[in-house]
């Protein structure tokens, strides 16, 4: 049942729910794009809404196209070939821009956040999905590789480098959140409102509360994702979930996840099972949902408690879901049954 109304609550009645131009009744028009190594969902209302689709495929591909490191002819291909060798690539502004977003993410939150971890991430074999353990040793020497602080990014001039060869960049982290930023703005442009994005975990949710009823998306139990620990009323909002549930291996009775703490080289044991970030800037919401996992609950807090532009629920090993206060009237819990317990952190 539960399966049933988690399905629901992120696809289609909430979508009715959602803003001021749809009439009860009309279910938008939707599509589905396998880009990113995920499926996306998107359902847009109002009269341009199918053509607003087809912009909206056409932006995804584009940055497909831009983004993905295991396309040659990307851009971040040219980076990562060029690796060490002095040569300044010339990038897209998009691009140019978006790498010194990540550098500055990888700045405050240091340790936890590092696009230069292709390396290592390639050691445990996620790139191809060819899976292996790797030794202490080996992590080590492939760390040395790993430091955002060797991207040299000149925004004005739109060029970039990588300046030790061997480095190599992997915009998993928040090459969808981008994605949504960008896919929200084409839409826009041509006049949608009211639209929700699923783009892999992360939900955009385009749209006013005119009719006073916000969009509904759940909040997956990391422990069981057929169920839910909660429902968030999301208006023009982003909500980005990263956990060690979305993709992991198992080896010897161990699992192995994703998510890599930039410090040992191995995925992150920082006592969170999930990170969902909330925030009108899609992009920050992904790259933070992603960094904030490796910080773990109290460092995600500290940094949530110098912010102003973004809001958590964390679900933690200990089986309590903490949610930040400014999501205090628009989090519904409905965890308990689960067995977890449900905590408000203040400022
Ligand atoms: P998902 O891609 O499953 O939605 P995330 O947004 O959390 O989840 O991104 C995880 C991806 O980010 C990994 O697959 C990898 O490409 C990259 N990555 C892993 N660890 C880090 C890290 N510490 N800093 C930056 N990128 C990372
Ligand atoms: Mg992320």
């Amino acid at each position: 049942m539960k399966r049933w109304i988690s399905f629901l609550l992120a696809f289609s009645f909430l979508c009715l729910a959602g803003c001021g131009a749809p009439t009860v009744g009309d279910v938008g028009t939707s599509g589905q794009i396998f880009a990113m190594d995920t499926v996306m969902n998107l359902t847009l209302f109002g009269e341009r809404a199918e053509s607003a689709l087809e912009s909206a495929r056409t932006e995804i591909t584009r940055l497909e196209q831009l983004l993905s490191r295991t396309r040659e002819e990307s851009q971040i291909s040219m980076l990562n070939a060029h690796a060490g060798d002095g040569v300044e690539i010339s990038v897209e502004s998009d691009l140019a821009g978006l790498l010194a977003f990540a550098k500055s993410v990888h700045q405050a939150l240091p340790g936890c956040f590092d696009i230069t971890i292709a390396p290592v991430m390639d050691a445990w074999g996620f790139t191809k999905d060819a899976y292996r353990v790797p030794g202490e040793e080996e992590l080590a020497e492939l760390l040395e590789l790993v430091n955002s602080e060797d991207l040299l990014v000149d925004e004005q001039a739109s060029t970039a480098r990588l300046a030790r060869s061997g480095m190599e960049l992997d915009l998993g982290a928040l090459a969808k959140g981008f994605a949504a930023g960008r896919v929200q703005a084409a839409i826009q442009a041509e006049g949608i409102t009211c639209a929700m994005l699923d783009l892999g975990g992360n939900i955009t949710a385009l749209g006013s509360k005119e009719d006073g009823s916000p969009w509904r998306v759940a909040v997956k139990n990391p422990q069981d994702t057929g169920t839910y620990v909660g429902v968030l009323s999301l208006t023009d909002a982003t909500a980005s979930t990263s956990g060690g549930y979305e993709r992991y291996f198992e080896e010897d009775g161990v699992r192995y996840h994703h998510i890599i703490d930039p410090k040992t080289g191995a995925p992150a044991q920082s006592g969170l099972l999930s990170v969902s970030v909330i925030s009108p800037d899609p992009l920050l919401a992904d790259a933070l949902s992603t960094a904030l996992f490796v910080a773990g609950e109290e460092e995600a807090l500290d940094y949530w408690r110098q912010s102003e532009d973004f809001e958590l629920v964390l679900c933690t090993q200990d089986n309590r879901v903490v949610v930040t206060q400014g999501l205090e009237e628009s989090f519904r819990f409905d965890g308990e049954e689960l067995g977890y317990t449900y905590e408000i952190a203040r400022r």
